[in-house]
This record gives structure tokens, C-alpha cells and sequence, in this order.
């Protein structure tokens, strides 16, 4: 949370989630639309003050907060580096922000995540015998300027290389894996792209792209002329970025009901749950705010 842009969101229409996460399982996807906005209004009412009253995405609403106002805020008694006690007994809320860590690992992708979350929820529940939900090889992610760029933390958001839509898509190999459409998130590319592709732009592309190419090669990222590439290109590309899919979370998890509950007395919040965005995006933030509300009123009858 502390690392986002903090944005807590959800679509306008509930079709529009319906139709862009459509692997997700719809009751959870309704329990967060109808109640993200009344959750809203809970943290305000705790003294989170919004920097936007509403997202500036037509399709979406919501309210972004400074993320470290909001941690500081809500972030109390954390102890950092405590791992999870194996012989935690319920009842609990496991919380502790889904396996990004692992998921990038084995997939030879960057993660756009603190490194701390790797799956110590996902396995406490699975060893109790709580299940999993599809999608686990799933994640909400972006493409990053691949190695030998150097990103810090706190250049996650600026060094997205979120202007695909512009762009060819090509593998190392020279494979062309444009597709026919992109998301206005862009999360399809950073699926498509795995560890390593090229995004090739020609003029007008470039001028939808310059500033975060700029930014690109400003982190030693690898920025060419597409006429150095060692495949063809169509006429006209200028333009060659070397960029890589990074994890920003797991959208496959914990196979929870609307109860939040995984288990008798296990219950779970935020994205250590899965089936929420299954096949598409949406925000983890939200997801995190509705179920650690819904965890706790649980936990509290
Ligand atoms: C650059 C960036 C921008 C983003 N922008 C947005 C945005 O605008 N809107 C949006 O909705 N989402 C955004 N996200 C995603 C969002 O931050 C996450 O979806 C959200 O924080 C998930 O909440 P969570 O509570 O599940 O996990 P987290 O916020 O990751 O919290 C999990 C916590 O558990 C701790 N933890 C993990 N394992 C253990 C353990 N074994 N023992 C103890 N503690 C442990 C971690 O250190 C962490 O503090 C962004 C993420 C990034 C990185």
C-alpha cells in the first residue's frame, strides 16, 4: 500500500467489471463494488483526507489518497519482518499481500511489489486446507524497462512503460505478438510480455511515448534505434525499447466466500485472496479496504 499510487477504485458499471475480469467469481466482484463506496466514506470518516475526490478515469470511481498519509494512519503496531508463526491458531485475518515475490522468481519477471510478499498467507491457509482459486499464474502488473535498467522502489510509477497500446510488440526472437487490442490498463500486455520483449514505435507512437522512453533510458534501460534491432521491423519504427513484465500482485490466491472466511476462523483480506480480477484488473487497494472491513465485522459478531 505504502508503495502505490493509492488509488482505491472500482468501475462505474458493474458490467464493465463483469466484462474485464470475467474469470473472477461475481459474488466477491459484487460484495467490493457495492461496498467500496460506503467503505470510502469509513476511512475518510477516520481522517483520511482524499488528494483527488474521484478517479480521473471516466470508467472508474473512487478517491486517491497520499499513500503515506494512509499507511500512517491505518499502519499501526506493525511489526516489520515478523514472519508469520507457523503455529499462528485462528481465529486471524491473513493479510499479508499475496505471493508476488514467488510468482516473479519462477517466472523470470521483475516485481513491482515490496519483496516481503511471498506467499506466507497463501501457505499458512493452504496448509490448514483452505483452496486455491484459478488463475494463480495470474498478476496485475506493468512493463518496466528491462535489465540492465536500474528501478528503486520509488520510481515504480514513473518508469511504467505504459504506452503499448502504441506500440509493436516483438519477442527477443523477433516474434511479432502485437495484439489486436490492448486494455486501458495495459495489465493484457504485461501478461503477454513475460520476461522479455521489445516495444517498437514509429513517429506518432513515440510522442504518446517520449517521456516515459526518456525515463527509460535515463535508468540505463536499453532505448536503440529500431533499425538496430536484429529483426525486421515494419517501415517507419523509430523506436526500440527493451522492456520486461513486473509483478505488482497475484490476482490468483486464497479461495475465499463472502464471508472473507477461507476457513473456520481463517479469514483473509486484500489480495492474499484470489478470484477477485481473475482475467482482467482491478484494485487491489479496494479489494484490500472491503475485505479487511468485511474480515473484521466477522471477527468482531
Ligand atoms: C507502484 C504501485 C502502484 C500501485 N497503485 C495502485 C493504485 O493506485 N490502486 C490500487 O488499487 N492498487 C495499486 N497498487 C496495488 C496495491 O498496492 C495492492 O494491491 C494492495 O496494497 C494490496 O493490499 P494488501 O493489503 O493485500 O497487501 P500489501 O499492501 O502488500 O500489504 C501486505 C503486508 O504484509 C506484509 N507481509 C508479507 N508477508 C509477511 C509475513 N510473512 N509476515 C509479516 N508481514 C508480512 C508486507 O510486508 C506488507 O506490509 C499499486 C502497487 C504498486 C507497487
Amino acid at each position: 500500500m505504502l508503495l502505490s499510487s493509492g488509488v482505491v477504485w472500482r468501475h462505474v458499471e458493474w458490467e464493465d467489471f463483469r466484462a474485464e475480469c470475467p474469470g473472477g467469481d461475481p459474488e466477491l466482484q459484487r460484495l467490493i463494488w457495492e461496498r467500496l463506496d460506503d467503505a470510502l466514506d469509513w476511512l475518510v470518516s477516520l481522517g483520511a483526507a482524499p488528494v483527488w475526490q474521484d478517479t480521473e478515469n471516466p470508467r472508474t470511481t473512487g478517491k486517491r489518497f497520499d499513500p503515506r498519509a494512509l499507511t500512517t494512519l491505518l499502519a499501526r503496531d506493525v511489526r516489520l519482518q515478523t514472519p508469520l508463526p507457523a503455529a499462528a491458531e485462528p481465529p486471524l485475518v491473513l493479510a499479508t499481500g499475496g505471493f508476488a515475490k514467488r510468482l516473479a522468481e519462477e517466472n523470470g519477471l521483475l516485481l513491482r511489489a515490496s519483496p516481503w510478499s511471498d506467499g506466507a498467507g497463501l501457505d499458512y491457509a493452504t496448509a490448514r486446507g483452505a483452496k486455491r482459486t484459478a488463475g494463480m499464474g495470474e498478476f496485475y502488473g506493468r512493463a518496466m524497462p528491462a535489465p540492465p535498467a536500474r528501478i528503486r522502489e520509488e520510481d515504480f510509477v514513473q518508469l511504467s512503460q505504459l504506452y503499448g497500446r502504441w506500440a509493436r510488440i516483438y519477442t527477443d526472437s523477433g516474434r511479432d505478438i502485437t495484439p489486436e487490442s490492448v486494455s486501458w490498463s495495459e495489465n493484457d500486455l504485461a501478461q503477454r510480455i513475460g520476461a522479455r520483449a521489445w516495444y517498437v514505435l514509429d513517429g506518432e507512437g513515440l510522442e504518446h511515448a517520449r517521456e516515459r522512453v526518456e525515463a527509460a533510458r535515463a535508468a540505463g534501460g536499453t532505448v536503440v534505434d529500431a533499425r538496430e534491432l536484429p529483426f525486421e521491423t515494419p517501415a517507419g519504427s523509430r523506436v526500440a525499447v527493451h522492456v520486461a513484465a513486473a509483478v505488482t500482485h497475484t490476482i490468483g490466491g486464497i479461495k475465499i466466500d463472502t464471508r472473507a472466511r477461507a476457513l473456520d476462523g481463517v479469514h483473509v483480506a486484500g489480495v492474499d485472496a484470489g478470484g477477485v480480477a481473475t482475467g482482467g484488473y482491478a484494485s487491489g487497494l479496494a479489494q484490500a479496504l472491503v475485505l479487511g472491513l468485511v474480515a473484521a465485522e466477522e471477527l468482531s459478531r
